[in-house]
């Protein structure tokens, strides 16, 4: 199913083809490229079929049609679905039910999207690979031994593979940009409060951000309509209207200047020179588009890694507390000992990285080391933040890596936590700085796909979605090859 959102949404419109044919076609798909790809923690047919019925008879009646009705739909298993199991990628949730929908699984719900399935995740999205799924590892449909990235591995591998066009990802460090550029898809990360956390399984709530992942611009723009907006429910999402980001997409980029990071050019240029030569073409493009270069600096950027290695740990530490055997998922007996039930249960029911990470955050929270740690990290994070409002006083919007590599083979990083964590060098800046960025289709490095990545000032991904779409529709990088899954199966290999 090649098909975009707006282009299945419209042909069901159109009546030229049924909502329950679509998403039967997509279940089926979907299917079949399990064993390949494993992008689902769980497909979920019963209640994707009776909505989609739920629109056809929408349609028989002449009733007016949401933005998305009958458009298949993935979601991250981060997304409570009232209902249905939702894990996180973790063994403490594996039979945890959720009891209500998260807001924006309400909105897609509302809007005639139809939700086959929960994607795989890093476990509690602490991951760059979704290599630390507690269900096994998710794969690339552009390079089987590769990864697909992380955490949102299940939503970019699916959407990648073309089974659905919109999937749902959560980017807290870069968990929506470095999957998308792995699998050469566009994924968003909108401005912190723009979209509504109420269901959304916390990581590091401050830093937490729900965001469309799709096969074009359009579609993330169409969605990130859809998602975004006040919630009561979340006291950090924002009361401010919610532009139609489709009706603002463009197709030039006469007027704009673009902000390039001097400081990360230098580090790509240290890298890969494949890297860097297709960063100075994607720059030519946006040139000649008719948008003007102008260099900028983000001098704390560098100091990114740390900070959020310390604000994101210490939250997850205080998060991830409710899970002890008491009241959510997996209980393990503590032999009539309720301290050794919690135990066990923590034991058992979480892997090695998130508690590496609870560790780590609960001693950087600890009496003595606050200071110098947890305070001193939120001091950078206000630096790093003055450095984008300094650096927007020159540009409107600032180009650069989405990551520093296309996709890494399985294993390869997964004895050295750190050269994980790097994966979200360029990324995690904006995360710190609560901005918008999104990653688009750049073209190839060693055949495999890399993203551009575009941020914007807060509240700003009309600008930001705008230039996206004119790059994307001169260079049309994400139709430029056949991913390999699409091969096999052409094929006959998948049996799809
Ligand atoms: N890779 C980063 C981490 O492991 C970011 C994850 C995310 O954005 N959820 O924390």
């Amino acid at each position: 199913m090649a098909k975009s959102g707006h282009e299945i949404r419209n042909a069901i419109a159109r009546k030229q083809m049924s909502a329950v044919e679509v998403v039967e076609a997509a279940l089926a798909h979907a299917q079949a490229l399990e064993p390949q790809l494993h992008a689902y923690i769980r497909l979920i047919p019963e209640r994707a079929l009776a909505k989609a019925r739920a629109i056809d008879e929408q349609i028989k009646s002449g009733e007016a049609l949401g933005p998305l009705a009958g458009v298949p739909v993935a979601v991250k298993d981060i997304f409570c679905v009232a209902g249905e199991i939702t894990t996180a990628g973790s063994k403490i949730l594996e039979n945890f039910r959720a009891p209500y929908s998260a807001t924006v699984v309400d909105k897609l719900d509302n809007a005639g999207a139809v939700i086959i399935g929960k994607t795989n995740m890093d476990e509690f999205a602490m991951g760059s690979s979704c290599e630390n799924s507690a269900f096994g590892p998710t794969r690339n449909p552009w390079d089987l031994e590769g990864v697909p990235g992380g955490s949102s591995g299940g939503s970019a591998s699916t959407v990648g593979a073309s089974t659905v066009p919109i999937g749902l990802g959560t980017d807290t460090g870069g968990s929506i940009r470095e999957p998308a550029s792995f699998c050469n898809i566009v994924g968003v990360k909108p401005t912190y409060g723009r979209v509504s956390r109420y269901g959304m399984i916390a990581f590091a709530s401050s830093l937490d951000q729900a965001g469309p992942m799709t096969g074009d611009v359009f579609d993330a723009a169409q969605t990130l309509s859809v998602i975004a907006g006040h919630d009561p429910m979340d006291s950090t999402s924002v009361d401010m209207p919610v532009p139609d980001y489709a009706a603002a997409l463009r197709t030039d980029l006469r007027g704009v200047r673009v902000g390039i990071v001097s400081e990360f050019e230098t580090e790509i240029a240290k890298n890969d020179p494949g890297m860097a030569a297709l960063y100075k073409a994607a720059y030519a493009d946006l040139e000649r588009l008719g948008a003007r270069l102008v260099d900028v600096r983000l001098p704390h950027a560098r100091y990114g890694l740390a900070t959020y290695y310390l604000i994101a740990p210490a939250e997850c530490s205080s998060n991830l507390a409710r899970y002890d055997g008491a009241r959510y998922g997996r209980r393990v007996d503590g032999d009539g000992d309720v301290f050794t039930m919690f135990e066990r249960t923590r034991a058992e029911g979480f892997g090695d990285e998130v508690k590496r990470r609870i560790i780590l955050g609960t001693y950087a929270l600890s009496a003595g080391y606050y200071d110098a740690y947890y305070v001193r990290a939120q001091k950078i994070r206000t630096l790093i933040k003055q450095d984008f409002d300094a650096a927007f006083e020159s540009c409107d919007v600032i180009a650069c890596p989405s990551v520093s590599t296309p996709a890494f083979e399985l294993g390869a990083k997964t004895q050295d936590p750190v050269a994980m964590y790097l994966m979200d060098y360029f990324t995690i800046p904006m995360s710190l700085a609560g901005v918008p960025a999104l990653s688009v289709p750049a073209g190839y490095v060693n055949d495999l796909p890399v993203g551009l990545q575009i941020v914007a000032r807060p509240f700003e991904e009309a600008t930001m979605l705008g230039i996206a779409h004119a790059y994307e529709q001169s260079t049309h990088h994400a139709q430029a090859r056949t991913s390999q899954v699409a091969m096999l199966s052409s094929a006959g290999r998948t049996g799809s």
